[in-house]
Order: C-alpha cells, then sequence, then structure tokens
C-alpha cells in the first residue's frame, strides 16, 4: 500500500526519518475575517527554508494533520514539498468540540462526514487533486478558554465514528489530538474498538506531556501507537518530564512511540496573545529540536541508535503499513 504525499503516492519503505507531527501554516477558525494576515508566498519560502535545514539533520518525511477546518492549506504544503524535497502528508478530519467541528458537520451524521473523508483520502481535496495520506481526530478541552473534564463530546464522537469508517474503506491510519490536563486516549481507543479499528493504525498523540505511566502502559498494551510529539513546548510541560517518560519506557521494553514537535511555521490572521505567550515560554519549539538536542540528549541517557531508529524510521512506517 502506498502513502498519499501532497505530490503524489510513496512507498512506506522511502519515508525515512519521519516527524509524525507538525504545522506548516494554521489558522483558527475566523482568521479569513481578519483583515491583517501574512504574506503567503513570503511564508512559503520560509518554510521551504526550514525544510532544507531539517533535511541537512537527516529527516525526510513531515506530516502535517492541520485538520480541515483550521486553515489546512493543501496548496501551501505542496509547493513547499516541490520545491524543497521534502515528502509531506497532510490529513482529513475534523478537530475537537472546543474550537473546531463547524455546524455544517454537526447537522451531518457519521456516514455523510465518513463518506467526506474517504473522499478526501482516494479522490483528492476540494479542486486541488491534493489527496489527504491520514485522518485527524481530537478531543478534550484547552485550559483558560473551555470548559475541562467534559469527556469526550457528542460531536467528537460522531467525528471518531466517522474516522473509523473512513479508516476501514482506505487502510489510512488515524492521528488523534488529546489534551495533556484530560487525555482521553483510553476513551478513544474504546470507541474505535466499537467500530473495530486496527490499533496498529492509531497513533495517541500529545502523550508526552501527561507524564503518567499507567495513562501509557494503558494505549501500549492495547496496541496503539504514543505520540511524544510536542517536544520543545515548555509551556505545557518540561522536556524534562518528556525525555524521563520516553527513556522510562524504553527502559521497560516499550517502544511503540513516534516523536515530533507539533511546531508551527505560520498562523494565519495576527497572532493571538496566548500564542505568542506560548511560544516566548517555549524557545526551543521548532522544527530541528529533536535532531538538535533531544536525541542527543536520549544518547546522553544511554538509548542506542537502533532504537532512536525505530521511533523516528521504522515506527512511522509500520504506522502506515496496511497490516
Ligand atoms: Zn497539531
Amino acid at each position: 500500500m502506498t502513502i498519499n504525499s501532497v505530490l503524489g503516492p510513496i512507498n512506506p519503505d522511502d519515508l525515512g526519518f519521519t516527524l509524525i507531527h507538525e504545522h506548516l501554516s494554521v489558522g483558527m477558525p475566523g482568521w479569513e475575517l481578519d483583515p491583517d494576515d501574512c504574506n503567503r508566498s513570503d511564508e512559503i519560502s520560509g518554510a521551504v527554508d526550514k525544510m532544507a535545514e531539517i533535511m541537512d539533520l537527516g529527516v525526510k518525511s513531515f506530516v502535517d494533520p492541520c485538520p480541515m477546518e483550521l486553515g489546512r492549506d493543501p496548496e501551501f504544503a505542496a509547493e513547499v514539498a516541490s520545491r524543497s524535497g521534502m515528502q509531506i502528508v497532510i490529513a482529513t478530519g475534523l478537530y475537537n468540540d472546543a474550537l473546531g467541528i463547524p455546524m455544517h458537520f454537526r447537522l451531518m451524521d457519521v456516514d455523510a462526514i465518513g463518506e467526506i473523508y474517504e473522499r478526501e483520502l482516494t479522490e483528492g481535496i476540494g479542486e486541488t487533486g491534493i489527496k489527504a495520506g491520514i485522518i485527524k481526530v481530537a478531543t478534550g478541552g484547552i485550559p483558560g478558554f473551555t470548559e475541562i473534564g467534559a469527556g469526550v463530546t457528542d460531536a467528537e464522537t460522531k467525528c471518531l465514528r466517522a474516522a473509523a469508517k473512513a479508516h476501514k474503506a482506505t487502510g489510512a491510519p488515524i492521528l488523534c489530538h488529546n489534551s495533556e490536563v484530560e487525555p482521553y486516549g483510553r476513551e478513544v481507543l474504546n470507541v474505535f474498538d466499537e467500530e473495530g479499528v486496527d490499533f496498529n493504525k492509531v497513533l495517541i498523540g500529545h502523550a508526552c506531556g501527561v507524564g503518567d505511566m499507567r495513562y501509557y502502559f494503558d494505549i501500549l498494551d492495547r496496541g496503539a501507537w504514543l505520540g511524544f510529539d510536542r517536544f520543545g513546548i515548555e509551556a505545557i510541560a518540561s522536556d524534562k518530564l518528556r525525555v524521563a517518560s520516553l527513556c522510562g519506557l524504553l527502559a521497560v521494553g516499550y517502544d511503540r512511540i513516534m516523536l515530533s514537535h507539533d511546531a508551527l511555521h505560520c498562523m494565519r490572521g495576527r497572532p493571538g496573545s496566548g500564542f505568542s505567550a506560548m511560544a516566548e515560554q517555549s524557545p526551543n519549539w521548532n522544527y530541528a529540536h529533536i535532531c538538535r538536542n533531544i536525541i542527543p540528549q536520549m544518547r546522553d541517557a544511554g538509548v542506542a541508535q537502533d532504537k532512536i531508529d525505530t521511533l523516528t524510521v521504522a515506527n512511522p512506517r509500520n504506522y502506515f503499513l496496511r497490516s
């Protein structure tokens, strides 16, 4: 089975070192109503430079799971891929109740949403002809902005079931955003279990800031993958916590984990103060941080190169392969 990159199919064996969760450009719902926006062509050139920087460090593939309603821009990604040579994969799928799922989709049933996801995976996104290669789902509130402790909401559950349908029709893997303060990885797997989803195709993301071994064991023992995919976001959790959790899991034999930063090159519209504050508190929040700083720290902690290759090369490949 091949993977849909923004420039066409690629073989899972050719993925190489993969950052499993990054973003080129994101716009919070409503950004298009803001008269102040970045210069899109300048931002594309800047992103091409950043791709060159991490390709020099050995990165070969870049998964951008921006949900449909958060300013996803397939043509931005395709131009960056063709000018830089980076293999870029983008997503279909909606975000969480707190920020996303526009009313148009709330009025649809599971089958209709799943059919749209499937079409984006098999025919392409809108009129672009660019196909999604992965399915995004999201749960959990946002501290300071939305209610915490609401559980997985009805609208989110509907999107989880729609993602399961599109996954079963296409074999595409599912990538899950979870909140660090109320991580619902177990509940998400319960829904996918009811839908008969293969857990080898499910990545429970944003786990690295949770710091709870019981949560990690529960997810990994059920056969799903863990995303340690927010390295550098010190505003949410320290990298020390992330590295300690990662090395602890590796020490007792768990290695179904993938690495990334959830970094962002361009925020559409004017950046809100919340985003700027988070970036200020997180000086290493960029696409190169794992290669430059985290992998050396893992080596210092005794992690062998073949284990680092497992996390960065073999695991993404095996996640994308149809099992
Ligand atoms: Zn993200």
